[in-house]
């Protein structure tokens, strides 16, 4: 899943430090579920300790010092991407959280509960979608486009079996790989018809609607 890695290194930066004495809002969001976990502030050089070590690192106002999060608990965030806002005064963090992100022990320091891991499917689809348009020799899902629809439907229905046979026996760990296979499956077959998820949402939206 190296597609999750890429981290915004490259993207120039133009955050107006002067214009806030130096240090700058950064608010920290989950790169999987969105939930806003903390804010802090960064300077110059805790923007560029973030990027060149990929764990999130702040200005503390308290310690009067860079603070990397997770340097005594163990709880580091590592960096997905930054980016700035439309006025360059403040930061845009997403980051995967190592553990519990406040001092209290909450996942968040807005006391949120971030457990929802159900985000990840749009990073799943935008990699599934990288497959189709920029496939490789090593991509199983390259491969699957390569043999086109046909091949792909077949695929869901071979995997929608599979999970009905385990859903009989009692092992989650077998159940939960055909719960996996089947999902996969399921958003390349959409990817190959040109679908969205999201068209697919529309439907269980109106379904709802008018009931
Ligand atoms: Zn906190």
């Amino acid at each position: 899943m190296e597609g999750l890695k890429k981290r915004s290194k490259e993207i120039d930066m133009n955050i107006d430090f002067e214009k806030m004495d130096g240090l700058v809002p950064a608010i920290v969001q989950d790169a999987i579920s969105g939930v806003v976990l903390m804010q802090g502030y960064m300077n110059e050089e805790a923007l560029a300790v973030t990027q060149e070590s990929g764990m999130v690192t702040f200005f503390s106002r308290s310690k009067n010092r860079l603070w990397t999060k997770g340097e005594t608990s163990g709880n580091f965030m590592e960096l997905v991407s930054i980016t700035e806002d439309c006025d360059g005064d403040s930061i845009l963090v997403k980051a995967n959280p190592r553990g519990p992100v406040c001092h209290t022990g909450s996942d968040t320091c807005f006391d949120e509960v971030n457990s929802s891991k159900t985000g990840f499917i749009d990073q799943l689809r935008a990699i599934i979608k990288d497959r189709k348009n920029n496939p490789t020799d090593t991509s199983y899902t390259a491969s699957l486009f390569a043999k086109g629809i046909n091949k792909v439907a077949q695929k869901v229905g071979e995997e929608a079996v599979e999970i009905v046979i385990e859903a009989k026996d009692d092992n989650k760990e077998l159940f939960m790989g055909e719960a996996a296979d089947l999902l996969y499956h399921y958003l390349v077959l959409l990817e190959a018809k040109g679908y969205e998820l999201d068209e697919v949402m529309d439907v269980l939206i109106d379904r709802h609607k008018n009931k």
